[in-house]
């Protein structure tokens, strides 16, 4: 009963897509752990991840099952009715976490666009119409709506589109005086990525957030933190912000909540949750229900001890062998990030080349990431095995020292 299917190639991508993004060569068509195979047979290790959101890998049993289990039973009904795996999935959410209340929705720009809405919406309630700045880094990337990019701290996503939205600084990341003297009484939110990720995974200094929460205080300003990328135990933690012992007052999450499923929250407080009363914000797909059956259990898996521990141990694995290559090829300074999100810096003679190592590690049949031109990064499923981590080194080590005596 399947859909007839016509034979598609790379080839068609620039028929019939939009030119916005420029795939590689070769299709992926089927994924199994962290092994991936394209339309010619030809095998792939996988620590790309799908860009830190296949935090189970591919084809997940627990995922998998979830799905098809839910696909047999109800798909969707949207918000005039609620559903089951959404309450359980917030339950469980609420549960593991600061927060008290949970708004579905189903990308990380949508999430931030709901926190920055947030934001704005009590201070506009408690304050008035003064207070609506929000303070953001330089650097930073919070998504692609309109909203998203003005708060993100890199112009090349912003710029040529008319009008941004007012009110917002952007500050340099790990900077704390310079933050001190973007926030005022005029603000309503700090909004900070834990870890930036698309900026060149870059962790924040522990005084720098602890010195963000203590301004925000100060000012009644609500400390937001953007967990797309950080956040569901990609860095050893269930979120970014556990390890720091600093606590948001919002939170957003995408990317691994869904395990692949499109599907994102945005966490927060009681208190702060009230002020988007019913009718201020929503969306059609948000908290539905295949998406929530998923997140239910990429959350029971990936929120164990085990699952958390094993992180941080195969964080190890590539770190010694990643500075290893690094110093015997001369490309990395240095190899940075927390659990399974990995940023190698690339020396001088190699700044801007992160694309040629993507490139190269792809002729060798290991799928990687790049953050910006200057760092390549590492974003694995967080139960990769440890034999796929050393294949995929191999196959990583083969292609820079091609790169490299080419
Ligand atoms: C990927 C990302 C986003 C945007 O998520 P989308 O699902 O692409 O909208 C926002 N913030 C951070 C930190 C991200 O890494």
């Amino acid at each position: 009963m399947s859909v007839e299917q016509v034979p598609v190639q790379r080839a068609d991508f620039d028929q019939v897509m939009v030119p916005n993004y420029a795939p590689a060569a070769f299709i992926p068509v089927r994924g199994q752990g962290s092994r991936v195979w394209d339309q010619s047979g030809r095998e792939l290790v996988d620590f790309s991840g799908g860009i830190a959101v296949n935090v189970l890998g591919h084809a997940h049993p627990a995922l998998v099952g979830a799905l098809t289990e839910q696909a047999n039973r109800l798909w969707h009904v949207s918000n005039v009715f609620t559903n089951e795996p959404a309450l359980r999935l917030a339950r469980k959410l609420v549960d593991a976490t600061f927060a008290e209340r949970v708004f579905f929705c189903n990308s990380g720009a949508e999430a931030n666009e709901a926190a920055f809405k947030l934001a704005r919406r009590v201070a506009h309630d408690l304050y008035g119409t003064e207070k609506y700045e929000i303070v953001a880094a330089l650097n930073s990337f919070h998504g692609r709506t309109l909203f998203t990019v003005s708060v993100g701290g890199q112009p090349k996503y912003s710029d040529g589109f008319g009008p941004k939205i007012t009110g917002i600084t952007h500050v340099p990341y790990n900077d704390l005086e310079a933050l001190k003297a973007a926030v005022s009484d005029k603000t309503c939110a700090v909004v900070l990525e834990p870890i930036q990720g698309e900026g060149g995974v870059l962790p924040a200094e522990l005084e720098y957030l602890q010195g963000a929460r203590k301004l925000c205080d100060e000012h009644n300003a609500l400390l937001v933190f953007d967990e797309v990328q950080s956040g569901m135990g990609r860095s050893g933690h269930l979120f970014a912000y556990m390890h720091y012992g600093v606590t948001p007052d919002i939170l957003s999450s995408a990317k691994s909540i869904g395990g692949g499923f499109p599907m994102a929250a945005m966490l927060t407080t009681e208190k702060l949750a009230k002020h988007l009363s019913v009718g201020v914000h929503g969306t059609t797909y948000g908290g539905n229900p295949l998406a929530c059956a998923v997140g239910e259990a990429v959350i029971d898996v990936v929120n164990t001890p085990e699952v958390l521990a094993g992180v941080n141990a195969k964080h190890e694995l590539f770190k010694a062998r990643l500075e290893k290559i690094g110093q015997q090829y001369g490309v990395f300074s240095e190899v940075r990030g927390m659990g399974l999100l990995i940023g190698c810096v690339l020396t001088d003679a190699w700044k801007g080349k992160a694309k040629e190592f993507f490139n190269a590690a792809e002729h060798e049949g290991v799928m990687i990431l790049q953050a910006g031109p200057d760092v390549v990064r590492f974003a694995p499923s967080l139960v990769i095995e440890d034999a796929d981590i050393n294949e995929g080194l191999d196959r990583f080590e083969r292609a820079v020292a091609k790169l490299t005596k080419a």
